[in-house]
């Protein structure tokens, strides 16, 4: 996969949460946005044991270690804003390719190898946007905790993912 190619499903990832992307006929309510601001030398503030550093003040999306059984992981900032709801600083997503093996197709060449980069994205894209997860009885939405190789359904949001995000927005 190159650079580029993990840019338009970093984006697709997010996008996916800022335009309520769904099969339930669900109309985008939400008016949480998010716009690219290039590539950086920065790194995401997230350590090999998958918990949040310290932040360096850029929203970063990049790939390397984190603990073994994290697929991917998010760390958001958020500050307490006194008109409303938190105000969103900084959040930052790791894709752990030291432990797994990501691809843009699954459909065809996965064969129980892979996880799906938007797949894995709009999970984590969820998360910087205030939602956390859903327990058992809930697998079919893309908040579910665990992802299995090879899934694709988290790419589109579930009802309760788009009432979920309707709540905070
Ligand atoms: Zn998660």
């Amino acid at each position: 996969m190159t650079r580029s190619q993990a840019l338009e499903h970093f984006e697709g990832s997010i996008g996916r949460i800022t335009a309520s992307t769904n099969n339930c006929g669900l109309a985008d309510q939400v008016p949480a946005k998010s716009h690219y601001a290039g590539t950086t030398t920065y790194e995401a503030d997230i350590s090999a044991k998958s918990t949040c550093t310290a932040r360096d003040g850029k929203s970063t999306w990049d790939a390397g270690d984190l603990a073994t059984g994290t697929v991917a992981a998010t760390c958001a900032w958020t500050w307490p804003n006194p008109a409303g709801k938190n105000d969103l600083r900084e959040a930052d997503v790791r894709f752990n390719i030291a432990d797994y093996d990501f691809t843009r197709n699954p459909t065809s060449t996965c064969n129980g190898r892979y996880h799906d980069v938007l797949n894995t994205g709009t999970h984590e894209a969820g998360h910087i946007f205030g939602l956390g997860h859903v327990g058992s009885g809930h697998s079919n939405l893309t908040m579910y905790t665990k992802a299995d190789r090879c899934e694709v359904k988290k790419r589109t949001l579930g009802r309760g993912d788009v009432m979920g995000l309707r709540s905070i927005y």
